[in-house]
């Protein structure tokens, strides 16, 4: 049986990046996690805000079963859509980043979340990415990494992705955004952003992505 893998850690510790590269060497499956929640933000924006983004929970929580969130396959590659539109790009945007924590924090959302993230580790041979993988949604996966890095570090490697998809920010914005979606991500009562017990840590401040990726193949044995 091929294995199942959690890596979770910080905002912007290369968690997806890392994953996705680590599935195709290895023969997995991928699945960003994350993009789930941004999936339910970028609904909530849509259908469940008003002008000033302030969300209302308690539509969306009334309206969660009868949207159709799910990963489509191509390939080895899983694709977000939202009743059947590919929301991939839509939820990279600053709007989804600031109010994607907000959602994750809301029990509602994360139980309609769970059955679809262990459905798709059921069949074994996935990579899940995300904060609470190991502890709460797999916490029977075969290997369990966290990665950290420091503050600047991953301010420098999110500034320079978003400059490259032609987002305007500032490296500031930037620093505010992973550190208040830490912050809220970690204290929330609910499924908290921590490091599984038995989770190998691995902090990647001055690692490139191939010597995370080295040091986390070293522990999946052949
Ligand atoms: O991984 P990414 O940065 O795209 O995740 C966006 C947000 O989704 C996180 O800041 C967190 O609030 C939430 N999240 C979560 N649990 C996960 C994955 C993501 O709460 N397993």
């Amino acid at each position: 049986r091929k294995p199942v893998i959690a890596i979770d850690g910080y905002s912007s510790t290369g968690k997806s990046s890392i994953s996705k590269i680590l599935a195709e060497r290895l023969g997995l499956i991928h699945m960003d996690t994350g993009a789930l929640y941004r999936g339910i933000t970028y609904y909530s924006l849509q259908c469940c805000a008003d002008a000033q983004g302030n969300i209302n929970f308690e539509k969306v929580f009334d309206n969660l079963k009868n949207i159709s969130l799910e990963f489509r396959k191509t390939g080895d590659i899983l694709t977000l859509f939202l009743d059947g539109e590919d929301i991939s790009q839509q939820i990279r945007t600053k709007e989804v980043s600031d109010h994607v924590s907000q959602i994750a924090c809301q029990k509602e959302v994360r139980a309609f979340l769970l059955d679809t993230q262990r459905a798709i580790a059921a069949q074994g041979g996935v990579i899940l990415d995300g904060r609470d993988i190991g502890t709460v949604v797999l916490p029977n996966a075969d290997y369990k990494f966290f990665l950290t890095a420091s503050i600047e570090e991953r301010t420098k490697r999110r500034f320079l992705e978003l400059q490259n998809m032609g987002v305007e920010i500032s490296a500031e914005e930037v620093s505010h955004n992973l550190t208040t979606r830490d912050k809220i991500d970690s204290e929330r009562e609910i499924a908290p952003l921590r490091q599984a017990e038995d989770a190998i840590l691995i902090d990647n401040s001055n690692m490139s992505k191939d010597e995370t990726i080295a040091a986390i193949i070293s522990h999946i044995a052949e």
